[in-house]
């Protein structure tokens, strides 16, 4: 069905093919629908001037009625600026332009009145503008001020002269166009019960507001709206799942008991039990189970898996365990060994690295039912892999993984579909894990085994150095082993290699007496293993790494972490590297290591490290700092696709819009009564791709 919203942008008077197809190729806008639906991410606020004498330098940007008197062309051909003398008889500026000269030139007229709007800055004693948006003085701009809504445009829009002044010229086209053809999306007792207003207020409000007030409800409204449906499509995902996909039946614990009693080397924590029973509970309740594990580092989700994995084995059925890395796998594996073993469970490993006799036996082990237990990596997606019945898939690490990965695990048993538990790396906050999961079922682990010592983390500024190799010296010398990490990132690559290698060499003038592995992304994986290894068997003292330890990797013998440049870590990331120190019975150190001059953030990431280690704590500051998209996970997973809405802020809203939710679905689950028209007409635009993958979590 075609409809207003679906007519194609060039169509919009003042568009044209050409922007058209800029706007196709830039921000994927193709229709007026997408147009209206483009949202400013912020407004400036142009209500009031300010007079010239009124300037400073410290302004973000100044809003001014005034006259040019003067106008000239400075410089040789090839630099030419144009430059204007700006009055508004409080004083004078100038304003300022270095590209575009020609075309300025032809638009601008001396001894004429403009509002302009722009950042001052002081140069030689005088105050100037460059590159200022500037208007005619009109009857209308001169009287009231506005709003101008800020879009998020890229550098070949503005080249192309697409700003905004002129995306809010289309807008006004366009809504007085298109307000006929808005309808309500939202149920009418629920935009009462909030006091939110229309949809058609809204989009208006949101492109051109009239003031704060008209501003913030049309935010306010459409943030509702947006995670209302975010939270629809979830929970209703969650639904289909629970009546179309019955699980395995596990009900027996000897197993588990049997472990308990004989085995378990130390009490579970609290959190660990509960979190078992809410496991066990799916397991009991005939509904294939779709739980995200929530837990910081050393939290121990590890042994939680593998009881699970127990009672699957105990109700006949198999396991198995999917890791990122080979090395996380190896670790992972030999940890469950361990137990299994204890236990007189059937268990492999299968990797890139397996051979193929091994691979064969493996195969052969698994459709036959001897092994119960199977770990490794992607590898054990490969359809070649085959079990007798697999019953429960747990995935470690999970953002790591595609969906589609998922999915072949999930078809690994066609008969009746696998258990899945998803174990996170490190937390996420609860509003960012309601928004990207809040179809899975969420346990948290938010306590750690008693005894462990808090590690002790500080800043360090470069200067610093020989007092930290001092410190480094000491811990060695009682027998711990240390890291030092350095950051890698692809555009600098080159520079952070060469780097890492003096460092290392600095390291390796610095502790002569010491044995040093070296471990950066350019190594084949085998050296890199070769190396871990190593270290893991204590054979080297010092680990000079790049970000490749960063997952999961154990050595309860290693007590510091150095991490150079802590400056140019996201704060997870931080996060998850101490946790590589801290996993035996010993203090362990975090030394944050970088220059002085920090940015704000800078100081606010390092100060957060210094101040806390609690995970969930660490993610709600990432989650402020950064906003969902550059949060571990959710980016890859494009789960999380909010226009509007800000998960650091709007947590109450979500929580509301999730309640509202599971309400409405209660009372009409197929969305039949006249009230919910609107939602089921939205439901009908969900794409059919979202259906199709949340079968597999
Ligand atoms: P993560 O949650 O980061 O995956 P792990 O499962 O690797 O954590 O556990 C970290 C360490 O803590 C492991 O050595 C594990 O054996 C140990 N551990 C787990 N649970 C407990 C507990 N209740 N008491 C003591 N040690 C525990
Ligand atoms: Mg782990």
């Amino acid at each position: 069905m075609s409809s207003f919203f679906d007519k194609k942008i060039e169509f919009l008077r003042g568009v044209g093919a050409q922007r058209a197809a800029i706007l196709n190729k830039e921000i994927n806008i193709f229709t007026f629908g997408d147009l209206l639906e483009y949202y400013p991410f912020r407004h400036e606020d142009r209500t009031q001037f300010q007079l010239i004498s009124q300037i400073t330098a410290d302004m973000d940007a100044a809003h001014i009625k005034g006259r040019i008197r003067s106008i000239e062309k400075i410089g040789d051909k090839f630099k030419q600026r144009l430059v204007a003398q700006f009055t508004d008889g409080t004083g004078d500026i100038e304003l300022v332009w270095f590209q575009g000269v020609v075309w300025m030139e032809k638009r601008l007229k001396e001894n004429s009145d403009y509002v302009i709007y722009g950042k001052p800055a002081l140069f030689n004693g005088r105050y100037s503008i460059s590159h200022p948006e500037i208007d005619p003085l009109t009857q209308e701009n001169s009287q009231q001020g506005y709003f101008q809504p800020v879009y998020p445009l890229t550098e070949k829009l503005r080249r192309r002269y697409i700003d905004g002044k002129m995306i809010s010229g289309w807008m006004k086209t366009l809504i007085e166009q298109a307000t006929p053809h808005i309808r309500e999306t939202l149920p009418v007792s629920l935009v009462k019960k909030y006091r939110l207003i229309s949809k058609q207020e809204a989009l208006y409000h949101i492109h051109l507001p009239l003031n704060f007030d008209t501003l913030h409800q049309a935010n306010r409204r459409l943030k509702f709206e947006e995670l209302f449906y975010n939270q629809l499509r979830l929970v209703m995902q969650k639904l289909t799942r629970r009546e179309d996909y019955p699980g395995q039946v596990f009900g027996n614990t000897d197993l588990v008991t049997n472990f308990y009693e004989n085995h378990l080397p130390f009490e579970l924590t609290n959190a660990q039990v509960r979190v078992v029973k809410e496991i066990v509970r799916d397991f009991r309740s005939g509904r294939q189970m779709n739980r995200l594990l929530q837990g910081d580092v050393g939290s121990g989700k590890t042994i939680v898996g593998f009881i699970c994995m127990l009672v699957a084995i105990d109700g006949d059925a198999q396991a198995c365990m999917m890791a990122p890395t080979e090395i996380l796998a190896i670790q992972h594996y030999d940890g469950l060994k361990k137990f299994a073993d204890l236990m007189g469970i059937g268990i492999a490993k299968l990797t890139g690295s397996s051979k193929k006799k091994e691979r064969t036996a493996i195969h052969e082990g698994l459709l036959s039912g001897e092994i119960k237990i199977l770990v490794g990596t992607h590898a054990l997606i490969e359809d070649i892999v085959q079990f007798q019945n697999l019953g429960l898939c747990i995935i470690d690490e999970q953002h790591r993984f595609g969906v589609a990965q998922r999915a072949k695990l999930w078809e690994k048993n066609k008969r009746i579909h696998p258990h899945f538990l998803v174990m996170t790396a490190t937390p996420i906050p609860r509003t960012l894990a309601m928004a990207a999961y809040g179809d899975l079922d969420i346990s948290e682990i938010d306590e750690l085994p008693k005894g462990r010592k808090p590690i002790v983390t500080k800043h360090k500024y470069d200067s610093h150095r020989l007092e930290v190799f001092g410190f480094m010296r000491s811990q060695i010398a009682e027998g711990r082993q240390v890291y030092m990490v350095y950051p890698l990132i692809e555009e600098s690559e080159k520079l952070d290699y060469k780097n890492l290698m003096d460092g290392y060499e600095s390291v390796s003038r610095a502790f002569p007496e010491c044995q040093l592995s070296i471990v950066h992304g350019k190594m084949k994986a085998k050296d890199k293993d070769f190396e871990m290894q190593r270290f893991k068997r204590g054979e080297t003292e010092i680990m000079v790494a790049t970000t490749v330890i960063e997952v999961g990797v154990d050595v309860p013998n290693a007590t510091v972490m150095v991490i150079e440049n802590a400056e140019r870590f996201g704060l997870s990331q931080l996060h998850q590297l101490r946790g590589r120190v801290g996993r035996g019975g010993s203090q362990s150190y975090c030394l944050l290591m970088s220059g002085v001059k920090l940015s704000a953030d800078t100081r606010k990431r390092i100060q957060t490290m210094v101040s806390t280690n609690n995970g969930f704590e660490i993610a709600q500051v990432d989650l402020e700092l950064r906003g969902p998209g550059d949060i571990t996970g959710t980016q890859q997973s494009g789960i999380i696709d909010l226009k509007v809405a800000n998960l650091a802020k709007d947590g109450r809203i979500l929580t509301v819009a999730r309640e509202e939710v599971i309400e409405l679905l209660e009372k009409d689950p197929d969305l039949l009564s006249p009230e919910n028209a609107p939602v089921k007409q939205q439901v009908g635009n969900f794409s059919d791709s979202d259906t199709y993958w949340s079968k597999i979590s």
